[in-house]
């Protein structure tokens, strides 16, 4: 579940991004006794490897012969556990500014206020951005009774609400907002009578549907139909029934994600081909203080590759030390022959 939102928080580094490589230098910033609060857009960690090919068969991670996105996102979040990071999950990393004792501090679009010595940008290719649909009107009701994401289920409850898409975070929010009892009436909108979801959600579905509690409505989205923001209904299109409309006073579109770079572009961080340029002796920015590690970072040679990301956490993590902790010295240790580092993690 993603935070409230609006609170203020203090920690070490600020990581954005939850993908594979920010969850790694959470562990790496731990094992140098720094804390981390991380903050994603998604409602849930593993950027591309969760969200784009969470079962497909990732063969080149060091001493895994095969793990798939999703496996090796569970891997990372049990490895880091011992380090309780923060999780600032559905919030858009969104403003930075330095303030007076030297820190940043950054301000999600939740309203969420966050200070550090260190910034550790881990953003892929960008923050997932919901994919929108052709529609007139649509800025007209966005926010108020359309949306993208379900940032709280109590927001549709006692709502006859419309789920649009027929992928898995569609089919996802139907059964859950249903078996959580949370809306009057639901309606599941998609141009064919195919679903992309896993076998088991599609089943799920169709008993709703079987049993009355979803509307099962197929065809083209022409219009939305409402005034001052509130939509009543939604107009479709099919070859079977022509133009008819579905009653809703709330709308879920689920039609895939893309991947923006966002407020980072304005930063003042120096970019090079929408990448942002790094030293490869610390992968820190052309900004004291602000890092970048994973995707998001060039340099010459990079490769877009998880080994990657996860080499330059460990030198991001011993390049942040001296922000973190300037007047303590930086001791190299293994971990195979550390005690202490045997006793943050729980393994001696
Ligand atoms: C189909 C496919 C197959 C691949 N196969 C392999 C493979 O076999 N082996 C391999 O090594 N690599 C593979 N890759 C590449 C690999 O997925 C990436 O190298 C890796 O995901 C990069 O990790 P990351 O943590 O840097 O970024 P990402 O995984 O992109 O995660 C970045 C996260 O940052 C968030 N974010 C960005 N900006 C903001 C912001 N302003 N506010 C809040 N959140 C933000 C995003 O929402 C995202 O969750 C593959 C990629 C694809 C698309």
């Amino acid at each position: 579940m993603p935070d409230a939102g609006g609170q203020n928080h203090k920690t070490d580094v600020i990581i954005i991004g939850a993908g594979p490589v920010g969850l790694f230098a959470v562990f790496e910033l731990g094992l140098l006794g720094l804390s981390a609060h991380v903050v994603d857009i998604l409602d849930r960690p593993g950027g591309q490897c969760a969200e784009l090919y969470p079962e497909k068969a990732i063969l080149d991670i060091p001493s895994r012969k095969s793990i798939t996105g999703q496996e090796l996102t569970h891997d990372l979040m049990a490895q880091i556990e011992p380090f309780k990071p923060t999780f600032h999950f559905q919030q858009m990393a969104e403003k930075l500014e330095k303030v007076e004792n030297g820190h940043w501090r950054m301000v999600t679009d939740q309203g969420t206020v966050l200070e550090a010595p260190v910034i550790c940008i881990a953003g892929g290719g960008g923050s997932f951005m919901p994919k929108k649909p052709k529609l007139d009107r649509l800025e007209e009701f966005e926010g108020k009774s359309l949306f993208y994401a379900v940032r709280k289920m109590d927001q549709f409850r006692g709502k006859n609400v419309l789920i649009a898409g027929g992928g898995d975070s569609a089919l996802d929010w139907v059964v859950n907002l249903q078996a959580n009892n949370i809306v009057s009436g639901m309606s599941l909108v998609h141009r064919r009578n195919e679903f992309r979801g896993a076998q088991a959600t599609v089943d799920q579905m169709y008993a709703l549907v079987n049993s009355g509690k979803v509307n099962l409505a197929i065809g083209d989205i022409l219009k939305l139909n409402g005034d001052g923001g509130q939509l009543k209904s939604v107009t479709l299109k099919s070859a079977e029934k022509g133009e008819f409309d579905v009653p809703c006073d709330a709308m879920l579109a689920f039609y895939g994600l893309t991947m923006k770079l966002g407020p980072i572009a304005e930063w003042g961080l120096n970019m090079d081909s929408n990448r942002v340029a790094v030293s490869t002796e610390s992968f820190e920015t052309s900004t004291p203080g602000i890092f970048c590690i994973g995707d998001m970072c060039t340099y010459p040679g990079k490769l877009k590759l998880i080994l990657s990301g996860f080499h330059e956490s460990a030198l991001m993590a011993h390049g942040s030390f001296h922000y973190a902790r300037p007047n303590q010295k930086l001791r190299f240790e293994h971990t195979t022959s550390s005690s202490a580092i045997q006793a943050k993690v729980g393994v001696s």
